[in-house]
């Protein structure tokens, strides 16, 4: 017990046991409720909060819901020389990178670069799991997923675009890989939440209301009224391109379609995702990876201590996460059946 904040130190093995048991009680498979399971402490003891047991409320109610198919089996089907395709069939999107790892990385290795396309998919988790195991076999990986329509583009007047996040994780010759990963909207839709949750103002420039005035109220931004792209028209067109990247080349949904109104207590968006994969040592002889530490080099002479990837990388070998009681009761009430 953590007496200062009241909250429970848990092993991550024991959180995985109990977040698997959540989801298989739910209707996922063992091999999708251990993949879940994973990615879900891995967040919790990583810090992304807005991605860690914050959001086994959104799993279990999508899956009660009979939105998403936690048992379903993933089809993989290569076509050409580097684009590998991986129909979810509605089931999450973790399970199919899964299913269509072994034959992407296959592609990449022996073409240079490889695409998985990921289509029929739902992503509630975040990116930098997905990408970051690549840059630790030695590749580059860049990441896109689309959401549902919570962000307006600039210049328009509905939230047609989704918190989109973008992330890139390359290796870094004797140091952390070097992993961003980042919604393309000024906040992820999590922290809204957990603001909303904690009563927390947001800061300005975040989102407009149902009558798209500016606030700074995370209530007014989730009921009816919408997030913004980051970087006005910067993030607005990156935003744009991810809904090509994946959609277009997915043949999934665009945010705008993502329609879950027959689907009460649906949280999952229901599009693709898109992994590039590099494999560098295609380049000049030694060129990547000498290049790659003189450029962290440069960046250290010049001040900056710590570049994205380092945070997670030192907190690796983490083996305790703290959660509050309250927390662990109500995990603890989703290992039973649903009435
Ligand atoms: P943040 O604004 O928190 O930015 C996170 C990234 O920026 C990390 O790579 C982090 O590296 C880096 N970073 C942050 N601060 C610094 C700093 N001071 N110096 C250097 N690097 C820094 O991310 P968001 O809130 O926009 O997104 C949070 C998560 O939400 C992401 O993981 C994203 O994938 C997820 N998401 C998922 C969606 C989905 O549909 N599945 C939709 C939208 C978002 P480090 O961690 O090493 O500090």
């Amino acid at each position: 017990m953590n007496v200062q904040s009241g909250a429970v130190d848990v092993s991550l093995e024991a959180l995985k046991g109990l977040l698997a048991r959540i989801f298989e009680t739910n209707g996922c498979s063992s091999p999708t409720a251990a993949i879940l399971a994973d990615n879900c402490a891995a967040a919790e003891a990583a810090g992304s909060l807005g991605h860690g047991v914050f959001r086994v409320d959104g799993y279990v109610s999508s899956l009660r819901s009979g939105w998403v198919d936690g048992a379903a089996v993933p089809e993989v089907r290569v076509k050409g020389a580097g684009y590998v395709f991986v129909d979810a069939k509605n089931g999450f999107a973790q399970a199919a990178l899964h299913a269509g790892r072994d034959v992407f990385v296959q592609r990449i290795r022996e073409t240079g670069i490889a695409i998985l396309s990921i289509r029929g998919s739902h992503h509630l988790a975040a990116l930098w799991p997905d990408v970051t195991p690549f840059a630790e076999e030695g590749l580059v990986a860049i990441s896109m997923v689309n959401s549902f329509g919570c962000s307006i583009p600039m210049g328009a007047k509905e939230p047609l675009l989704g918190t989109n996040p973008l992330a890139f994780a390359a290796p870094i010759k004797g140091a952390a890989p070097l992993v961003f990963d980042f919604a393309t909207t000024s906040m992820a839709n999590g922290d809204v939440q957990l603001a909303a949750r904690e009563g927390r103002m947001l800061p300005p420039g975040m989102g407009v209301d149902s009558n798209g005035e500016p606030t700074t109220d995370p209530k007014k931004i989730l009921n009816g009224g919408a997030l913004v792209p980051f970087g006005g028209h910067k993030g607005s067109a990156i935003s744009v391109m991810i809904e090509l990247m994946v959609a277009g080349l997915t043949g999934g949904k665009f945010s705008s379609e993502v329609d879950w109104s027959a689907h009460p207590g649906a949280q999952t968006p229901h599009t693709g995702q898109i992994i590039i994969g590099i494999d560098p040592s295609f380049s000049e002889p030694g060129g990547f990876s000498s290049r790659s530490s003189q450029l962290i080099g440069i960046l250290r002479e010049a001040g900056m201590e710590s570049y994205p990837g380092m945070r997670r990388w030192r907190s690796r070998g983490k083996t305790h996460v703290s959660i509050s009681p309250a927390i662990l009761e109500k995990l603890a009430g989703y290992t039973k059946e649903p009435k």
